[in-house]
């Protein structure tokens, strides 16, 4: 037995219990929680003393007979939820831990609630949870309470306690109007407007100062304000909450993924998000991950927030596929920079060497799930028509013809279909979608990736068609159009590949974060990761990635230069905030698997910020965020609390690298 270890048990004995202390629950408690682990290193000698003892900022930690003695007042069975105010350096929190269910204890002293926060965590007591603040009104977020013990003392019972107390629960506070002597009462409330009280010992205290206690002293207040002062809406419990469940990584390139990996499980389709268009660290880290779930779990594919017939380009490059050099490039139109950027090509590379020598069965592919390509995929179809079967290439030319006065601007199409009363061209993409799909058999011994390829453009320039025409019907029916054609796109991929095959979807927060978590499903808006949240069940697992600050690549409004833009520093009322106070800096936040405290915590719906292709800093509260429901949105949140522009590169012959290539000329 360690010289503590004995101590306690003899503090215990000689201190306690022979002062009357007969609570088993108490008695193993106090035999339990090591006091000298409370205490500044000089003093931890002194740790069972049978005294009290100075903590930092001028406090104590109490004698361990009246810490005894105040959790016996309070009369538990075990299992309760009690709220201590005064946490000073931790202690009597770690002892009512071992009896009750949750503690929650509050601290004026920003200095010490931290490192109480940080020690309890450290010693593994889990169940409680620490706040900053004025603890004489209470926390009654998690009220009522069974039991409240308050280890300052009063001037009177703060009638906000009085209130979180349950019926039937007890309130042990140190009570009189001389600040450094008082009366220990307990209040016991018998019913919703009736207390019962009893003086239970005479003690001394150090002051119960706030709103509902003593009025700081002067030179008290200056001191202790200055380092944070204590906030009337206690913003910062559940930043200390993420800081506790965040697993810190260093850097992308060294993150131990493992965890990740084991809680991703069977999943078959892992959802990848990100916060902007235009980050580094998103890509970058989406790549990682990625990465792995192919050399490790299998994965089939990667289908991304990008057009069909471009990713085509790319998927062709990285399976080796060789077909002749196209005379158009891949995501060249606006915004270029969201794919043709050194991070994507660095996965490009890295996709096409992995996939080497592989046999097609085993190359992992490359798939677009957007819906913006009607004039390219147009040209795609015609193409493999001219090559397959030249007569439904005559039908295709005239009936896509339909189309064309609307080649330059699609999104016109809608407006005029309304305006001049014209016949759509409905029928004709569908009948052509109807030939190719009826034709299968036929088509696919020219090679079913190809025949694979020319349904997709011949179902996108359907979806498409129906996207631009309802267009002018507001902006839900044409977003939940486009999200829906990303997941039937989804499905059909998966049918290609068979029922073993697994998906990675990279696209924005906005579109794979579950938009029934988020002020989304008010608008009666869907997206692909609601979609796949109840298709798939939990087989479906999606990661949200954030930010505070740090540049970003964006244009200020459609078709405009791409610019590199500071992003401000998160709203305040942000989960972005709550992840940036909490200290670390590059993290994963599980919210599937992880601590149920901390998931309840983020429960209450905050702002979220989503940063597109555009970004207007000067509206940002108006343009950018939105209310969510973080744990209901994602499995997991990954924070990089500063983050960097993507790096665009122009469309330029590359030399050294094969005609294929799809981001050359
Ligand atoms: N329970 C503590 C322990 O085990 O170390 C000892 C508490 S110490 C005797 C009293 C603590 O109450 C001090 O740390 C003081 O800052 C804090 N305090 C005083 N007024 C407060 C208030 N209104 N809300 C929260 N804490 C308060």
């Amino acid at each position: 037995m360690s010289d503590f270890s004995r101590q306690r048990r003899e503090m215990v004995e000689r201190q306690v219990a022979a002062r009357g202390v007969r609570s088993p629950l108490v008695l193993n408690a106090m035999r339990e929680v090591p006091r000298e682990a409370f205490l500044p290193r000089q003093l931890q000698e002194f740790a069972y003393e049978d005294s009290p003892l100075p903590i930092e900022a001028e406090q104590t930690i109490s004698q361990p007979y009246i810490v005894a003695f105040m959790v016996e007042a309070l009369e538990l069975k075990g299992g309760e939820k009690v709220l201590e105010i005064g946490a000073g350096s931790g202690y009597a929190a770690a002892i009512l831990s071992r009896i009750a269910g949750e503690v929650y204890t509050i601290e004026r002293i920003g200095q010490l609630a931290e490192k109480a926060a940080s020690r309890l965590a450290d010693l593994g007591y889990a169940n409680v949870h620490v706040l900053h603040g004025d603890g004489t009104l209470g926390w009654a977020e998690h009220a009522p309470f069974d039991a409240i013990v308050v280890a300052a003392g009063g001037p009177s019972v703060p009638d906000s306690l009085k209130q979180q107390l349950k019926v039937g629960g007890r309130l042990v506070i140190p009570v009189g109007t001389d600040p450094r002597a008082q009366e220990l009462v307990r209040v016991t409330r018998i019913s919703e407007s009736a207390f019962r009280s009893e003086d239970i010992a005479d003690v001394r205290f150090v002051p119960l100062i706030g709103e509902e206690g003593w009025l700081p002293e002067k030179g008290e207040l200056a001191a202790f304000a200055r380092p944070r002062a204590i906030p009337s809406t206690r913003p910062d419990v559940l930043s200390r909450q993420i800081a506790r469940h965040a697993q810190e990584f260093e850097s992308i390139e060294t993150a131990d993924l493992a965890p990740l990996l084991r809680r991703i499980g069977d999943a078959r389709v892992v959802l990848l998000g990100e916060a902007s268009h235009g980050t580094s660290e998103f890509y970058r880290m989406r790549e990682r991950i990625t990465r792995e779930l192919i050399e490790k779990k299998g994965f089939t594919f990667v289908a991304i927030e990008g057009d069909w017939p471009d990713a085509a380009r790319i998927d062709h490059y990285v399976r080796h596929f060789e077909y002749s050099p196209k005379e158009w490039t891949a995501f060249a139109r606006f915004p270029q920079w969201m794919w043709r950027n050194e991070e994507v090509r660095a996965f490009v590379d890295w996709l096409r060497h992995h996939n080497h020598a592989k046999p097609l069965h085993r190359r992992a592919a490359f798939y677009g799930l957007d819906i913006y390509s009607l004039y390219t995929s147009i040209g795609e179809v015609l193409a493999y028509l001219d090559k397959v079967d030249p007569q439904a290439a005559g039908v295709a030319r005239q009936r896509y013809g339909c189309l064309t006065p609307w080649q330059s601007d699609p999104a016109s199409y809608g407006q005029a279909m309304l305006s001049d009363g014209l016949e759509t061209c409905e029928k004709d993409v569908v009948a052509m979608l109807r030939d190719i799909l009826i034709k299968q058999n036929v088509y696919m011994s020219g090679g079913g990736e190809k025949y694979l390829d020319a349904v997709h453009n011949a179902r996108l320039i359907a979806s498409a068609e129906q996207y631009y025409r309802i267009m002018y019907y507001g902006s839900r029916a044409s977003w939940n159009l486009r999200d829906t054609h990303m997941f039937e796109t989804l499905k059909t991929l998966f049918e290609h590949h068979g029922s073993a095959s697994k998906a990675v979807v990279w696209a924005h927060n906005s579109h794979i974060g579950n938009a029934a978590a988020t002020e989304m499903s008010a608008r009666g808006e869907t997206n692909i990761g609601e979609l796949c949240r109840n298709g798939f069940g939990n087989a479906a697992y999606a990661i949200g990635f954030g930010t505070d600050s740090g540049t970003v690549a964006a244009a200020s409004y459609w078709d405009a230069p791409m610019e590199v833009k500071d992003i401000r520093p998160s709203h305040h009322a942000s989960y972005e905030r709550q992840c940036h106070e909490c200290g670390v800096l590059r993290f994963f936040l599980p919210l599937r698997t992880g601590d149920s405290d901390l998931r309840g915590a983020l429960m209450k719906p905050r702002l979220e910020r989503a940063i597109g292709v555009i970004y207007r800093p000067e509206t940002e509260l108006a343009s950018h965020y939105f209310q969510a429901v973080l744990p209901q949105q994602f499995d997991e949140y990954i924070w990089f609390d500063r983050t960097h522009a993507v790096t665009p590169f122009e469309a330029k012959k590359i030399d050294g690298l094969p005609d294929t290539y799809p981001f050359g000329l």
